[in-house]
């Protein structure tokens, strides 16, 4: 009995060791053999591994715990991000969009022209002005017009020829007696090639880049 209350003792104080398997195999035949005969020392056993089994759900609940705050810092991350990224793709795109407007550098080209014995004017002579838009690589884009001296009658009649060629002149509109319109026939040009053209074409008063 004695010898028994020594075992048990000795048992009872290998088993946390023994349930965190720290035990050899020795140790562990010794506790085992002894368990298989001693219902004191099994119930011992029992309670200790229904503790350790208590601490292991509360350590899983833990674990749940920290993984679901992991998905959501994950989460949180992620939509942080997409939104940084959408801010940037906009500051990017805004700076990007800036400069090109500002890189955009356009000149004018403007030519002042009489021609003389012109019907429909008021002293024989009809004064018309050209600007041309030119881009940064010297190309005409575009060519605004505006002619003046035409009798009332004849600058309707003027707006109306000029309107029939719509593939043209485009945007034909009085105002202030003047007729105005816009046109693409020199546009693709280079500035040089215009200038010569006008040169050519027109008796200009006045050709000078603005
Ligand atoms: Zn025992």
């Amino acid at each position: 009995m004695k010898q028994n209350n020594r075992d048990c003792k000795i048992v009872q104080d290998l088993l946390p060791n023994y349930i965190e398997n720290l035990t050899d195999e020795v140790t562990n035949e010794f506790i085992e053999e002894h368990i298989a005969k001693c219902p004191e020392c099994a119930q011992v056993l029992k309670d200790m591994n229904g503790e350790i089994k208590l601490e292991q759900i509360n350590q899983d609940k833990e674990i749940k715990y920290l993984k679901a705050i992991r998905r959501r810092v994950k989460r949180t991350i992620a939509i942080v991000s997409l939104l940084i990224i959408i801010i940037a793709t906009c500051v990017v795109g805004y700076v990007y969009n800036k400069s090109q407007i500002q890189v955009n550098n356009y000149t004018f080209l403007r030519a002042s022209y009489v021609v003389e014995n012109q019907e429909g004017t008021k002293d024989g002579n009809l004064y018309g002005t050209l600007i041309a838009v030119i881009d940064e690589n010297g190309i005409c884009k575009s060519v605004r017009g505006v002619e003046e001296g035409y009798k009332e009658g004849s600058l309707q009649e003027q707006m109306k020829l000029i309107g029939r060629y719509a593939d043209f002149y485009t945007n034909v509109m009085i105002i202030n007696n003047e007729l105005h319109y816009n046109t693409n026939i020199w546009n693709g040009l280079t500035k040089e090639e215009l200038k010569k053209y006008w040169d050519e074409n027109y008796t200009i008063d006045k050709l000078e880049e603005i």
